[in-house]
């Protein structure tokens, strides 16, 4: 069963946001944009997974793919913009200017409401990242248009041209896909790992356009007195570890989630779990499996004592193999999982942990 079927039905609304100018003449907005989002001089992956998405649509739409990358004049400015180029786009639209040296929501703001307005795309994707999701809301509302927010599904609709866009509501209990009808450009964030990462290809060549946004220190309210990086930023990012092992309320209790972590660093991935035990504290809220946590796109998922809820299952079906380990052959992962291991994760954890450790000694 897909998470489509498992849901009672499509709802479909369009948004209603106010227009700033009168009406809007959809034929005059052209394209597909996707913002390449350069933080600190790296680029958040899922900008290049946006583009494999974009591309998708563009050619559906036979317009162009666009990348736009607002960043202070310096090296990694130019080497995302070539990227952007390597992993899709057309087209890329740059924005140099020391001023967007480090995020800040008024300067990216202003930068890429001014290009939207001066370009005029229909439609505008940003991963819903921490900034991501900050740039989205402010660029919606201040463009008075549609923004639909963690979407797991974009395409779009032959008999209106405009962009259907999917995501969980109720609780995740049903899909929604919600159109911008009346309003440009159609704007969406989709979180990390939810779409394929697309193929690099390095022959690839496309056309970057210089864009000026003037921008003024002076006009910023606020000010970056000092970078303090997050403790955990070196930290293996769950949502892109190549192995996941992860425990649920069928470990019993906290401390047997160390069998999870165990056999995770002896398999070189990543732990996580589900929902309840994350909000139990057995581990952090950051390694959170699902709607509500992360999305991950092992190329091994290891879920032990989960029942495979549909908020779960959101967030893991992209793995290439799952192994279910749980008491109940009939619980819900059962039917989305690669391989099924009835019986006591106690149990089994460790004899895995222990056959993997012997296995690795003898090839060492
Ligand atoms: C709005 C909303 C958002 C949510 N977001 C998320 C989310 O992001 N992520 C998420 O995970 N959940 C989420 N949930 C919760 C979700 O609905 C489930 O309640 C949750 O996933 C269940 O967690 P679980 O599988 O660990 O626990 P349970 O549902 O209690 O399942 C435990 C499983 O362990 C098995 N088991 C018991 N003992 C053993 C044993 N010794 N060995 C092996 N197996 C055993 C049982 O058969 C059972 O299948 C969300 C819910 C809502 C309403």
């Amino acid at each position: 069963m897909s998470a489509d079927e498992s849901t009672a039905g499509e709802v479909a609304s369009a948004a209603s946001a106010p227009r700033r100018a009168g009406g809007v003449d959809l034929g005059a907005w052209k394209g597909v944009w996707v913002n390449i989002e350069l933080e600190r001089g790296r680029v958040q992956p899922v900008s290049w997974e946006l583009l494999g998405e974009g591309r998708k649509l563009a050619d559906h739409l036979g317009v162009p793919l666009s990348g736009v990358v607002l960043g202070p004049d310096d090296d990694a400015t130019d080497a995302a913009a070539a990227d952007a180029i390597r992993y899709g786009a057309d087209q890329v639209h740059v924005v140099r200017d020391p001023v967007l040296a480090h995020y800040r929501t008024d300067p990216y703001t202003k930068a890429l409401t001014e290009l939207v307005e001066r370009r005029r795309p229909e439609i505008l994707l940003l991963g819903a990242t921490t900034l991501g999701r900050d740039l989205a809301g402010a660029v919606a509302t201040t463009l008075g248009t549609g923004l639909t927010a963690d979407c797991t599904e974009l395409r779009i609709d032959d008999e209106t041209r405009s962009l259907a866009a999917t995501r969980p509501t109720f609780g995740g209990t049903l899909l929604c896909t919600i159109h911008t009808l009346e309003y440009r450009p159609q704007m969406a964030t989709v979180r990390p790992r939810v779409m394929a990462m697309p193929r690099r290809d390095d022959a690839r060549t496309g056309t970057v356009i210089a864009e000026r946004v003037a921008l003024s220190e002076d006009d910023v309210v606020t000010k970056i007195l000092s970078y303090i990086p997050d403790a955990d930023a070196d930290k293996a990012q769950l949502a892109y570890a190549e192995v996941v092992v992860a425990g649920g309320r069928g470990l019993g209790k906290p401390e047997n989630f160390r069998l999870v972590e165990e056999l995770a660093q002896v398999l070189g991935g990543e732990y996580g779990g589900s929902r309840p035990v994350a909000q139990a504290g057995w581990i952090a809220a950051e390694r959170q499996i699902g709607q509500t946590g992360k999305t991950i796109r092992p190329k091994l998922y290891i879920a032990a004592g989960i029942s495979g809820a549909i908020q779960h299952r959101v967030g893991v079906e992209g793995a290439d193999v799952i192994v279910a380990i749980n008491t109940d052959a009939k619980a819900p992962i059962m039917d989305f999982a690669t391989y099924a291991i009835v019986g006591d994760a106690l149990q089994i954890l460790p004899a895995l942990t222990e056959a993997l450790r012997e296995r690795k000694a003898q090839r060492s």
